[in-house]
């Protein structure tokens, strides 16, 4: 069998502002002999970034043979529509829901499921193999029908969470930044996944391996460049704060 290698294509960022939230997500490839599968697609405005990331890996959008969405939410899945020839896999639950929103979920649109209902959508539950090495997890709480990602990669399990573990700090809350669906299953996804893998790509932070207690990032940037123009005197400055922990944010549960 041949070894699955786990590439990212654009790294996901834990960024919020006083007027919006960035929403980037890491979209990952995996490679395993001639197939390819991307594991989200991320927001719109990323859109360009994910082309030339998939460009550099000599790879064009018509030619991933999958796409595998880890849940509904705009800033995981904007740019589907890209992969016009790719199998999407979604799993039922997040199917169903996206179909028929809350009004009050600000983070799936009913738009986003007409995209993926009018391509190659396949429904994928716990278990189910992807490609040799490659089998879905299930990891709800986060949104109601999440999936996670194990693959074998070599002698190590490395499991692309999504938003069940979006960031290292998932690790000591115990719960991902954000619940949009149920406190309790959130827990239990992360607890699953802790004792599932040491070697995380999450939906919103750099790969990390866990040693012990010790998060050790692989790869990606540990600086960013904030570009702003003061041309007109438009903005006269921006703020740049780092948190020591994110307080976990259950406001927007949508389960009841
Ligand atoms: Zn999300």
């Amino acid at each position: 069998m041949a070894d699955a290698n786990i590439e990212v294509l654009t790294y996901g960022f834990s960024f919020n502002s006083d007027q919006g939230s960035f929403g980037m997500s890491t979209n990952s490839l995996i490679t395993v002999g001639n197939q390819t599968i991307v594991v989200d697609t991320g927001p719109a405005s990323r859109r360009a970034w994910l082309y030339r990331a998939l460009e550099s890996k000599n790879l064009t959008p018509d030619g991933v043979d999958v796409v595998i969405l880890t849940h509904m939410h705009w800033d995981h899945c904007q740019n589907t529509d890209m992969f016009r020839n790719s199998r999407i896999l979604v799993h039922p639950t997040e199917m169903d829901y996206s179909r028929n929103p809350n009004r009050s979920d600000f983070a799936c649109a009913k738009y986003l499921a007409d995209v993926v209902d009018n391509m190659k959508l396949e429904l994928v539950s716990e278990g189910d193999k992807v490609i040799d090495g490659v089998t879905i997890v299930e990891t709800p709480g986060h949104t109601k029908g999440h999936i996670s990602v194990a693959v074998n990669a070599g002698s190590e399990t490395v499991l692309i969470a999504g938003d069940a573990l979006p960031d290292s700090g998932t690790v000591k809350r115990g719960l991902p930044t954000n619940v949009f669906w149920d406190v309790e299953d959130a827990r239990s996804s992360v607890e699953k996944m802790l004792a599932s893998s040491k070697v995380f790509y999450p939906g919103h932070d750099r790969p990390f391996k866990l040693e012990g207690e010790t998060i050790e990032y692989l790869h990606g940037p540990n600086n960013i460049e904030v570009i702003n123009s003061t041309e007109g005197l438009g903005t006269t400055s921006l703020t740049f704060t780092v948190l020591d922990a994110r307080p976990v944010n259950i406001n927007m549960v949508q389960k009841g």
